[in-house]
C-alpha cells in the first residue's frame, strides 16, 4: 500500500462530489474573508452562493500573479494572523515576491501531497530521503521535507550547494531517494564522475524526485543512466502550495494532480476558453483545501494538457502532461514558438554533447538572433575543426527538422556553462 492509496484511487463520482463541496466552501470563504475576492466577484456579478456544479467556477474571475503582488504581503489571507504558522515566497525574479501562508492543516496537506509522490516512487519507512532543494522561502526544500516525514522516511535536510559534501552524505548515509532540481542531480552525477566515482555503484539511490524546471525525456534518460535510479517528475508552485500539486507515478506518463486538494482547468492561451482533454493550454488552479491563502482560478502561465485516458497504474486522479515550460519561458525565434526543453530534447539525443546547454538571445539590426551554446563531452576532440563543424551542421539540421527553427550553434569547452544549485539558467536574454 502506497501513501494515501485510498484517496488516489477514489471513485471519480465521489471525488467530484468532494471537489464540489470544497469548491463551494472555498469560493464562499474567499468572498467573505478576502476583500480582493469580494470586489472581483462583485465586479463580474459572480455569486459564490450559487455554485451548483464544478463548471460554475468558470464564472469567477482569474487571479493573476500581478493580483498577488498587488496584495503583498497579507492581502490575500483568509485567516487571522495568529492561525498562520508558516510563510513562503516565490523568488520574485521579475519583481515583488508573491506570498503564500500556511495554517497547521495546510502544512499537513502539503506533506501529504508530496508524500503521495514519494509513495508512487515506492518510498516508505525504510528509505532515506536526501533533500537538496534549497530550504528557505523557496518551497522546494520544505515541501520535500514534509513529504519525507509524512511517508515516515528518514529525511536529510541537506539544502542546495556544497556538491562534494552532498556526494559524501549520499554515500555515507545510504540515501535512497534524491530530491532536487533535475539539473542539480545532473551536476551531482557529473561531479561524482569527475571525482573518479561511478555514481551507480557509489550511491544507493532508487529514485529521484525532480522538479522546479522543465526537462526533456532524453535528459531524464541520461540522468537515469548516470545514477542508476528512476526519475519522477513533480509539479507545484508557491502561489497555490509548493511542490506536490501533481506528481508522476511509476508509469512515467504524466503527473497525477492531487484532485482532492486542487481543481484544475486547462484553457486556450488566447481565448481563455477551456480546451478539450488532450489539448495543450494554460493550467489554471483553484485550491480546494488551502486555509491561510486560498486561491481562485490562479493563472499559472504553465503550459500542459490533461491526459485523456485513465492511468494504467489504476489511480483515478487525472494526470497533466509533463510541462513544456511556462508561457514566460517560451521564445519566439523568427516567428516560431519554442520552449527551451524542446531544444534540449534535440541536443540530448547527440551522444557527443554533454547535458549542459544555454540559449542566448540577442538582437542584430532589428532581428532577433538565437544562439545555442552546447558543451561537448570531455573526450570529444575540440581541436579538430572538421569534427566540430560536422557536429554543428548535424545539430542545426536536426533542430530545423524537429522544430522548424534556424539557430546558430556555438560549441564550447566542457565545464564552461555555469552550473546551478537550483534552477538552471537555460536562456540568457541579451536583448534590451
Ligand atoms: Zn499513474
Amino acid at each position: 500500500m502506497a501513501y494515501q492509496d485510498e484517496i488516489t484511487h477514489m471513485n471519480r463520482d465521489e471525488l467530484e462530489e468532494l471537489q464540489l463541496e470544497r469548491l463551494k466552501q472555498t469560493a464562499i470563504t474567499c468572498y467573505e474573508n478576502i476583500p480582493f475576492y469580494k470586489e472581483s466577484f462583485d465586479k463580474v456579478a459572480f455569486d459564490p452562493y450559487t455554485v451548483e456544479t464544478l463548471e460554475d467556477i468558470r464564472k469567477a474571475p482569474f487571479t493573476t500573479k500581478q493580483d498577488m503582488r498587488d496584495s503583498y504581503p497579507y492581502g490575500l489571507f483568509a485567516v487571522p494572523r495568529e492561525d498562520v504558522k508558516e510563510i513562503h515566497m516565490s523568488s520574485g525574479t521579475t519583481g515583488i515576491a508573491t506570498v503564500s501562508g500556511y495554517t497547521e492543516n495546510d502544512i499537513h496537506a502539503w506533506g501529504d501531497c508530496f508524500a503521495r509522490g514519494l509513495g508512487y516512487a515506492g518510498t516508505g519507512k525504510d528509505d532515506v530521503v536526501h533533500v537538496c532543494y534549497g530550504y528557505g522561502l523557496f518551497t522546494g526544500g520544505l515541501g520535500a521535507h514534509y513529504g519525507g516525514l509524512a511517508v515516515g522516511a528518514e529525511t536529510i535536510p541537506m539544502s542546495a550547494g556544497n556538491t562534494k559534501r552532498q556526494i559524501k552524505v549520499l554515500q555515507s548515509m545510504g540515501s535512497t531517494v534524491l530530491c532536487c532540481t533535475p539539473s542539480y542531480a545532473m551536476h551531482i552525477a557529473d561531479t561524482a564522475i569527475e571525482m573518479g566515482l561511478d555514481p551507480k555503484k557509489a550511491f544507493t539511490l532508487k529514485s529521484g524526485i525532480h522538479g522546479a524546471e522543465a526537462f526533456s525525456d532524453q535528459f531524464r534518460e541520461n540522468l537515469e543512466d548516470k545514477l542508476g535510479y528512476k526519475v519522477f517528475d513533480v509539479y507545484g508552485l508557491t502561489e497555490v502550495m509548493g511542490p506536490g500539486v501533481a506528481m508522476e507515478c511509476d508509469r512515467q506518463a504524466g503527473l497525477h494532480v492531487a484532485e482532492d486538494h486542487f481543481f484544475i482547468e486547462v484553457l486556450d492561451v488566447e481565448t481563455h476558453e477551456p480546451v478539450p482533454d488532450g489539448e495543450w493550454g494554460e493550467l489554471v488552479i483553484t485550491t480546494l483545501t488551502k486555509e491561510a491563502s486560498p486561491v481562485i482560478r490562479y493563472r499559472t502561465r504553465d503550459i500542459t494538457r490533461i491526459m485523456p485516458e485513465t492511468c494504467a497504474c489504476g489511480r483515478t486522479h487525472r494526470r497533466i502532461d509533463r510541462l513544456h515550460g511556462r508561457t514566460d519561458d517560451m521564445m519566439i525565434i523568427r516567428g516560431v514558438n519554442v520552449f527551451p526543453s524542446q531544444i534540449e530534447d534535440v541536443c540530448t539525443a547527440f551522444p557527443e554533447i554533454a547535458d549542459w546547454y544555454q540559449i542566448e538571445l540577442s538582437r542584430e539590426g532589428g532581428l532577433d538572433i538565437a544562439t545555442l551554446k552546447i558543451e561537448i563531452k570531455p573526450d570529444f576532440p575540440i581541436d579538430e575543426i572538421r569534427k566540430i563543424e560536422a557536429l554543428q551542421k548535424r545539430l542545426q539540421q536536426a533542430l530545423k527538422d524537429e522544430l522548424a527553427i534556424k539557430i546558430g550553434i556555438k560549441v564550447v569547452e566542457p565545464h564552461t556553462i555555469q552550473r546551478s544549485e537550483g534552477k538552471a539558467v537555460r536562456v540568457v536574454d541579451l536583448r534590451d
